[in-house]
């Protein structure tokens, strides 16, 4: 049964999509299938794993609006070795025809809930607002990874994160967990970087990952080409970390396992 991920985090560009795609390629590495999901409209994720969202016959609004199965609306994203529901602009209208639907925060939850046996995990892309699509999402994760980049603000936008988490436990989704926190676009020589990253340790504990995410050109230069970091380049320093943080995934995964 796959592990259901959602990668969110209310504030812009702080390395959601970037964690997405070369979190999935990573997991792919390690022989795992996965399924990654844009839950965004922006289709930074679909166009990152080199499929044209313009171009899709079928995106995410087949999904949530007309029930469409995923195995009919997953393509294949060939360079990447992983499957994809794609997103583009049609998926801004979902989020305004969720409303009318009844029991419109579980379309994802239940859309999963065949194709889930298909894949050992499932990593959602959330958009950086908490709307109606990052609620579906968080209704149908087991957990959530949260990347941030450790400065003066991160803190703030932490704990409005938390509060929503904690609702959706209480009304939504009881079994839902915070899976890890990722320090993105990190750098050692910032001494703010430093103190926030010293804060969120002492706050969250082993909730952090060990791993931090360095920023790194060929991560940023990737997605232009429809390529996970591990595809353009195997030694950057970027692809090499997304490899470490899936290898510390997976060894947390075994220990609670047992
Ligand atoms: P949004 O909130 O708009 O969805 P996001 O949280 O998904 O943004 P990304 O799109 O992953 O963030 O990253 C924002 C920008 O920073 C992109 O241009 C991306 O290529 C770049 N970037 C992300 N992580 C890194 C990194 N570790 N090193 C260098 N550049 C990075
Ligand atoms: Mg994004």
């Amino acid at each position: 049964m796959g592990r259901i991920l959602a990668v969110t985090n209310q504030k812009g560009g702080v390395g959601k999509t970037t964690t997405c795609v070369n979190l999935a390629a990573s997991l792919v590495a390690t022989k795992k299938k996965v399924l990654l999901i844009d839950l965004d409209p922006q289709g930074n994720a679909t166009m990152g794993s080199g499929i044209d969202k313009n171009t899709v016959e079928k995106s995410l609004y087949d999904v949530l609006v007309l029930d469409t199965p995923i195995a009919e609306v997953s393509v294949h994203a060939e360079n990447c070795g992983y499957d994809i529901i794609p997103s583009n602009a049609d998926v801004t209208a979902a989020e305004v025809e969720l409303l009318g639907i009844e029991g419109k925060e579980f379309r994802l939850r239940d859309a999963l809930a065949i194709e889930r046996a298909e894949y050992d995990y499932i990593i959602i892309d959330c958009p950086p607002s908490l709307n109606m699509l990052t609620v579906n999402a968080l209704a149908a994760a087991q957990g959530v990874i949260i990347p941030m980049q450790c400065e003066y603000y991160a803190l703030e936008g932490l704990s409005a994160l938390m509060e929503t988490i904690v609702q959706i436990q209480q009304v939504l989704n009881p079994k839902l967990e915070i899976e890890g926190l990722l320090r993105t676009m990190y750098d050692p020589r910032n001494s703010l970087t430093n103190d926030v990253s010293k804060q969120l340790l002492m706050h969250f504990g082993d909730k952090v990952y060990r791993t931090v995410i360095p920023r790194n050109i060929r991560l940023a230069e990737a997605p232009s080409h429809g390529l996970p970091a591990l595809i353009y380049d195997k030694q950057s320093k970027g692809a090499l970390s997304y490899l470490a943080l899936a290898g510390e995934m997976l060894r947390r995964a075994d220990k609670i396992n047992g």
